[in-house]
């Protein structure tokens, strides 16, 4: 059991860098949404990276991009025995998950439960492009 539900703590969305020593912040739609994920491939999620406090995105420098995970609304996560195309699509159905993005080469997703109309990317080299029809074919999505 831990503090935020039954499968997650506070301390596992903490910031990894070693500058802030484990800062967090966590949006609790996004809880609800890791255990519909956790409940229906019956498995412990990997989380990769949740929040990023300020020093950490400085030195990530995105060019200004907002990024939700600064506000606590998103993860990378992946899941062992299930593939990265299996994982969005069963994300692509739960409904506070406004954000999702697949990364073809990392072999992970990101989610986010960001305001809004939903959105959908693709990480290709150094730019998120629109998972169009044709990118979807292309990754099996
Ligand atoms: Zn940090
Ligand atoms: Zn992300």
């Amino acid at each position: 059991m831990g503090d935020l539900s039954e499968h997650w703590s506070n301390k596992e969305f903490a910031c990894r860098c070693p500058e802030c020593k484990g800062e967090y912040k966590v949006h609790l739609g996004l809880i609800g949404a890791l255990e519909m994920i956790g409940g229906h491939f019956r498995k412990k999620i990997k989380l990769l990276s949740a929040f990023w406090c300020d020093a950490y995105y400085e030195k990530l420098n995105r060019s200004g991009r907002r990024s939700f995970h600064t506000m606590g609304k998103a993860v990378h996560i992946a899941v062992d025995g299930v593939s990265s195309q299996e994982l969005f699509k069963f994300c692509e159905t739960v409904p506070e998950l406004r954000g999702i993005i697949f990364y073809p080469k990392e072999n992970f997703i990101h989610i986010d439960t960001r305001p809004g109309e939903p959105v959908r990317l693709v990480k290709e080299g150094n730019d998120y492009l629109p998972l169009t029809a044709e990118k979807r074919a292309k990754y099996g999505l």
